[in-house]
């Protein structure tokens, strides 16, 4: 059956490093909806030519424009086996979306992982990304993992604009949680721990929404 996995949580709780774990361990894609538009930037295509104002002062970028990116992606062939979406859905206009993209064949795996606001602002305010592919380092890493380039700190983690984006995850991303909250393949993950123990929760969500399934 194939894997389908969403892992919500506000910026710094460890999405990426959990969404790219898990797509390795299973063998399917991870999609970061944030790293499709910093490489977009980086290239200087249609799409990051729009994203780039929105992106920097922490703001969301428009949801036509984002529903499109994932459709495309998720219409590939690579997709088919399954898929861990990291940074989309953002908003319950996409959530709605995303619902309608999917068949029923395999459950929709939604995992919130849960970090305490000051806890965030300390993580995201050391992270760091390359410069030259957007790709978010593993931390404390020296160089890119994926090209070997320099690192350097997203523009959009400065502490004022960390705040701000905190501020819409709360306004617009908390209600996903409401739209998501009454399925029995939703479940709270504690982000506040290893990097190890939360892998292993989202895992047994997974495997109890595949259960649920069956
Ligand atoms: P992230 O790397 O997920 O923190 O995303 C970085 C930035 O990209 C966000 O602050 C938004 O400006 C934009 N972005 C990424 N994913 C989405 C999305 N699903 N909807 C709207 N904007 C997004």
């Amino acid at each position: 059956m194939a894997v389908r996995l969403v892992v919500l949580g506000p910026p710094g709780a460890g999405k990426g490093t959990q969404a790219e774990r898990f797509a390795r361990e299973r063998g399917v894609p991870k999609i970061s909806t944030g790293d499709i538009l910093r490489e977009a930037v980086q290239i200087g295509s249609e799409l990051g030519r729009q994203a780039k104002a929105v992106m920097e002062s922490g703001r969301l970028v428009s949801d036509d424009l984002m529903i499109g990116v994932v459709r495309e992606r998720l219409e590939r062939n690579d997709a088919r086996r399954g898929f861990v979406l990291d940074g989309f859905p953002r908003t319950v206009t996409q959530a709605q979306a995303l619902d309608r993209m999917l068949d029923e064949e395999a459950p929709l795996a939604v995992v919130d992982i849960e970090v305490p606001e000051e806890a965030l602002v300390a993580r995201l305010s050391t992270r760091r990304i390359c410069k030259s592919c957007g790709w978010t380092a593993v931390p404390g890493a020296a160089s890119c993992s994926r090209c070997g380039g320099g690192l350097v700190q997203r523009r959009d983690d400065d502490e004022a604009v960390v705040r701000e984006r905190l501020k819409i995850y709360a306004k617009d991303t908390q209600p996903l949680v409401d739209y998501y909250h009454k399925r029995p393949t939703f479940r709270c993950v504690d982000g506040d721990q290893s990097p190890d123990a939360v892998a292993a929760d989202i895992a047994a969500a997974v495997a109890a929404a595949v259960r649920g399934h069956e």
